[in-house]
């Protein structure tokens, strides 16, 4: 099945068609700018594309994915100026008369690696993204999650100490949360530096490592992933998962005794750039109703 696939991000989009890794075209590149243009831009390249059998987007959100919400799956409200409410399933569907199927970035990440990559074969994993912000899909009896809305486990409340740790969070919503306590963003504030300058032995790390770790440890208590993914500019950092991984054993203290959660449970991602032009492939090719 030869499907088109949109990686909808907050900076640029990406469109490409093709059944599978193998033969997907080359992506085309999309600036973000207002909805009406990008969203014709989008069109464009798609008509450029055709014939295809569906069409997946795995777009930054939050999002509606509630097919029974009368206002439609779309971009629900987003500090990016203009696309709160933004619809974008029914402009593609209305045009190209196919199946659009929507979900979130992390989610087709997830799906991605699910098919091709770092979780081949794995009904239950979770993908975490460490970088402007956090996101987690997570994969659960083979689907992705979502219900009331999706799963926005970035925002996870955890354990600061304020001695170790003075910095009092960047979220708007709740401060200290993980995303205002060890996104990028929140490292830059909290160091006066961009995060990808900071050195390996820089003491910010471990308090990071030691964030990610206590989403991790909660993850497993949540929903069993049998492995974690850990991606994103600052998950990617090697000395931040070795850190993540300690500090969820630390956390875990021995309760969940199983062989898997001994040995490597937090891997890098495999599929590098393409993850979300691939995670888009396999949300076009799910069925949902
Ligand atoms: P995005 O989350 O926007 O899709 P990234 O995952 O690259 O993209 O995240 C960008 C954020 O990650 C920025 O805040 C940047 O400072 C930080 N970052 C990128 N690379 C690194 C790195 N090697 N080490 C630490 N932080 C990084
Ligand atoms: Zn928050």
């Amino acid at each position: 099945m030869r499907v088109a696939c949109i990686e909808l991000g907050g900076t640029k989009v990406v469109v490409a068609a093709g059944t599978g890794p193998d033969d997907l075209t080359d992506p085309v590149r999309i600036p973000t700018t207002d909805p009406n243009t990008t969203m014709a831009a989008i069109v464009t390249a798609l008509e450029a594309l055709m014939p295809f059998d569906a069409i997946g987007i795995a777009s930054f959100g939050p999002l509606c994915l509630d097919t029974a919400d009368p206002g439609g799956l779309r971009i629900t409200n987003t500090p990016k100026p203009g696309w709160s409410q933004t619809k974008l399933v029914e402009p593609l569907a209305r045009r190209f008369g196919v199946p659009v199927h929507l979900d979130t970035d992390v989610n087709g990440a997830a799906l991605g690696e699910g098919c091709w990559g770092a979780a081949q074969g794995l009904r239950d994993f979770a993908y975490i993204t460490v970088g402007t912000g956090i996101g987690v899909g997570l994969v659960v009896n083979g689907a992705p999650v979502h219900g009331l809305l999706h799963p926005e486990a970035g925002h996870l409340l955890v354990r600061r100490d304020p001695v170790k740790d003075p910095y009092t969070g960047h979220c708007p919503f709740h401060g200290d949360c993980l995303e205002g306590l060890a996104c990028g963003p929140a490292i830059a504030a909290r160091v006066g530096r961009p995060a990808e300058e900071l050195p390996e032995d820089h003491p910010v790390w471990p308090l990071v490592g030691d964030y990610i770790g206590q989403l991790c440890a909660s993850l497993l208590l949540v929903t069993a992933p049998r492995r974690i993914i850990l991606g994103g500019g600052v998950g990617q950092r090697t000395g931040v998962r070795q850190v993540a991984a300690q500090a969820m054993r630390t956390y875990l203290a021995g309760y969940l005794d199983v062989p898997a959660l001994r040995g490597e449970f937090i891997l890098p991602p495999a599929l590098g750039n393409r993850a979300g032009v691939l995670g888009a492939l396999v949300i076009a090719r799910r069925s949902r109703s």
